[in-house]
């Protein structure tokens, strides 16, 4: 069926990323270009069970495109998993004449949103919010190049301590279920050994890398490691074995952690934001549903939400590659 849009709610939904704002500001403007009213959605489906609604203007997102977080905050709902949970939002969005939504976050949020729209007949559409860049049908989410540079930044300043102390450093960065963020700063960083999801060096190979890289002269060593890595339980059992079985290194553990989902949003983040934003108020308006908004070889694209949350992002092969040449 058909509808006509006259007013679009927005929301964040699952862990935030930077450039959240900048798309909930550019989602905004959009539809006050195009003559629609725009409505914020507190607490991502949280708040729309509860019709935690605020209505919003071109200038009520003025200051927010180069702040990380998410004015509308976020969360995980639970009460939005059950067919009653989906109903209440419905009455909700139907009192405030709400006609569609865009729903800035990842893979849950999307499945959130394709069921919703199975259901109820309602029109959405998703933008891809989450640093971890593991969703298919776009090769860029939004908060991803702002992390990688959050986390070389840090690598280079844990690289300073590193050599002046001939230590080796096992540092952990985000990447439960793909190693984008581990491959790319693992080369930018200039780390020795980089250990993704993807690839299960083993215990003895990684010590015997290192051995290597001692013996061609290197006094220091980054390790970069994706949370999701296969060879040890955790980054400190691998420097638990690293510690008995080499000699000569002082071995230390940085986990990154949360920080590598806060600050700034990069110019990179802040223009894919404002294209997306764009993008699915438009896609909304001409009649689409159920898509997610996307970057393909710098155009902009829309995947079917069955086959966005289908699966993981692939690594580039190429950068595994380059990474082996690199750390000769
Ligand atoms: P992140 O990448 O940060 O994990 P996400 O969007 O994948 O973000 P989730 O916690 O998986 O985060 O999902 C966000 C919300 O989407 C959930 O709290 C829930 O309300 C809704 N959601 C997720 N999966 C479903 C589902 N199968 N049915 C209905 N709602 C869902």
């Amino acid at each position: 069926m058909l509808h006509t849009i006259k007013k679009i709610g927005v929301l964040t939904s699952g862990g935030d990323s930077p450039g959240m704002n900048a798309a909930i500001r550019s989602v905004v403007r959009a539809c006050a270009f195009h003559d629609i009213k725009c409505i914020g959605i507190y607490r991502g489906y949280e708040g729309m069970i509860d019709g935690d609604f605020i209505e919003m203007d071109a200038r009520s997102v003025k200051g927010i495109i180069n702040k990380g977080g998410t004015i509308l905050k976020s969360a995980r709902s639970t009460e939005f998993r059950t067919i009653e949970g989906r109903t209440k939002a419905h009455e909700q969005l139907k009192k405030a004449e709400i006609d569609a939504f865009v729903v800035i976050g990842g893979d849950g949020s999307f499945t959130g949103a394709m069921i919703f729209n199975q259901e109820f007949d309602f029109p959405v559409m998703g933008i891809p919010g989450t640093i971890d860049n593991d969703i298919v049908g776009t090769s860029h989410t939004l908060g991803y190049d702002t992390a990688l540079n959050t986390v070389v930044d840090a690598i280079d300043k844990i690289r300073d301590t590193a050599s002046s102390h001939n230590r080796l450093f096992f540092i952990e960065v985000m990447g439960r279920d793909v190693g984008h963020i581990a491959l790319n700063v693992g080369i930018a960083g200039g780390a020795e050994e980089i250990l993704i999801p993807e690839e299960d060096l083993g215990l003895d190979r990684l010590v015997e890398s290192l051995r290597r890289s001692k013996k061609s002269g290197k006094s220091s060593s980054i390790v970069v490691v994706a949370e999701g890595d296969k060879i040890g339980k955790s980054v400190f059992e691998l420097k638990d074995y690293v510690d008995q079985n080499m000699e000569g290194y002082d071995v230390r553990v940085s986990v990154l952690g949360h920080m590598q989902r806060g600050g700034s949003p990069s110019c990179f983040d802040r223009v894919l934001a404002s294209r997306m934003g764009v993008k699915a108020v438009e896609s909304l308006i001409t009649g689409k549903s159920n898509y997610m908004v996307g970057i393909k070889n710098d155009v902009m694209d829309l995947t079917p939400f069955d086959q966005a949350v289908k699966g993981k992002s692939k690594i580039n092969m190429e950068l595994l590659r380059v990474s082996d040449i690199m750390t000769i």
